[in-house]
């Protein structure tokens, strides 16, 4: 049975955990720092963030791109000297050359997630940390001088302690149990799926399936839109995708009752497109209705259009009525999907909740209840909007919580 006595223990060897032991480990170069990671190796999960490329920051991320009871002031504390500015500017010394796209967003100029997990590795290995991987975390206890930490190979004590066990969601977009907290007795908000397809009862979206389109979409809660993005739709059997309606599923899943409203010509008002339209019959005059879609919309949506319109795709141009015009406008300005939440994590890329911020010192991740003990990246009840946001918080905290060990 493995004793071990370190100074400091990282549980999850994820963004947060690997960023943090890094910077512990050149900070303290004489002392032991260990990772301690459930899965077979590290990093796993980075592996595949932004579709193997890793969108590991955005540029302009702020306050306002991330949600969580009270974490406006963290985020505000936290990116005063670990803004997305000098995260960037640490990787770039780690030997990371980036670039940001045209949105902000920043990626490694490889385009390949590998080269994030390669450049933190190296210097973890070049500082003396050691990865301590396929780890059964079975308790811990708390202890004069630290932390005791029981796995199934041994025993772990550590004078600091840092949780960094993410989310909800593995790296396999499977639920993983983040139970370790729960021996902690810290306070917790329950936690949801997050940036995730939403899910929409709707028939239409079947003959939909694999085509997308860009449009403006809104989440409409009663008669209130709560939120509004611009992107690419993409439809699949029973839902709706892409980035821009990731960005509305945190509300989506968590409330009953929303619809989404996607508007296919967002720039054009309702009665530019009925103008549009009425030009476009008058062209086919001997055609059918859904000749009229031809270089506007893939056939498909042309088709779904109309019967969600109530109308015959068959129908002949010249019979169409004012009513029928009128409707197809009305879809065209305003698609509406009715969205059903979703409670599984399949398929999300973020979980909402987690530890509350309350617990937290906002200047060094520390626990106010339990000294030297640290809670950092998406464990706590922060997430973010898609696009960088959410591994430029596990990065920022883990350099914070790490320059604090
Ligand atoms: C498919 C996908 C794509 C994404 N793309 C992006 C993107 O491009 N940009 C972006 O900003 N965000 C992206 N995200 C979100 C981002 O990956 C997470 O927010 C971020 O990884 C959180 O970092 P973390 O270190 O807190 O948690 P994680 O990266 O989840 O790391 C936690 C680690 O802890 C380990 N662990 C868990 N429990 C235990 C335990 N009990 N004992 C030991 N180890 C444990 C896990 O195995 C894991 O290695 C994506 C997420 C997914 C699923």
């Amino acid at each position: 049975m493995m004793r071990k006595k370190v100074y400091a223990a990282v549980i999850g060897g994820g963004a947060a955990g690997l960023m943090c032991a890094l910077r512990a480990a050149e900070r303290h170069p004489d002392k032991d720092i260990v990772i301690l990671e459930k899965a077979d190796r590290v990093g796993k999960k980075l592996l595949v963030t932004g579709n193997g490329r890793c969108n590991l920051s955005h540029v302009g991320a702020n306050a306002k791109s991330y949600h969580g009871d009270g974490c406006e002031d963290l985020i505000n504390i936290l990116f005063e000297k670990y803004s997305p500015d000098a995260v960037i500017a640490y990787f770039n010394r780690l030997g990371l050359m980036t670039y940001s796209d045209n949105e902000g967003r920043v990626y490694p100029i490889s385009r390949q997630a590998s080269s994030v997990l390669d450049v933190l590795r190296m210097r973890l290995k070049g500082c003396g940390a050691e990865e301590l991987c396929g780890v059964e975390i079975r308790e811990i206890r708390k202890v004069k001088g630290g932390y005791e930490i029981r796995t199934d190979s041994g025993i772990i004590s550590a004078e600091r302690l840092v949780i960094a066990v993410g989310g909800k969601v593995d790296y396999a977009g499977r639920e993983s149990g983040a139970g370790i907290v729960k021996t902690l007795s810290l306070s917790t908000v329950k936690c949801t799926p997050s940036l995730s397809p939403i899910k929409v009862d709707s028939e239409i979206t079947r003959s939909l399936k694999g085509i997308r389109a860009t449009a403006e979409v809104r989440l409409i809660h009663g008669v209130e839109i709560v939120k509004a993005e611009r992107g690419e739709v993409q439809f699949t059997e029973n839902a709706l995708s892409g980035i821009c309606i990731f960005n509305l599923s945190r509300f989506a899943n968590q409330n009953t009752g929303c619809e989404i409203g996607i508007s296919l010509l967002p720039d054009l008002s309702r009665e530019e497109i009925r103008e549009e339209l009425q030009r476009r019959i008058e062209l086919n005059q001997d055609g059918n209705l859904s000749d009229i879609f031809v270089g506007l919309f893939h056939k498909s949506i042309g088709n779904a259009l109309m019967k969600s319109a109530g109308i015959k795709p068959s129908t002949a141009c010249s019979d169409i009525s004012d009513k029928e015009l009128n409707a197809l406008a009305d879809t065209i300005a305003d698609w509406r999907f009715k969205a059903v939440p979703r409670h599984d994590f399949q398929n999300a890329q973020v979980s909402a909740g987690g530890i509350k911020l309350s617990e937290i010192d906002a200047r060094t991740f520390e626990t106010k209840k339990h000294r030297g003990l640290y809670i950092i990246g998406e464990a706590l009840d922060v997430d973010g909007d898609c696009g960088g946001y959410n591994l430029q918080f596990a990065f920022a905290s883990g350099m914070c919580a790490g320059d604090s060990l």
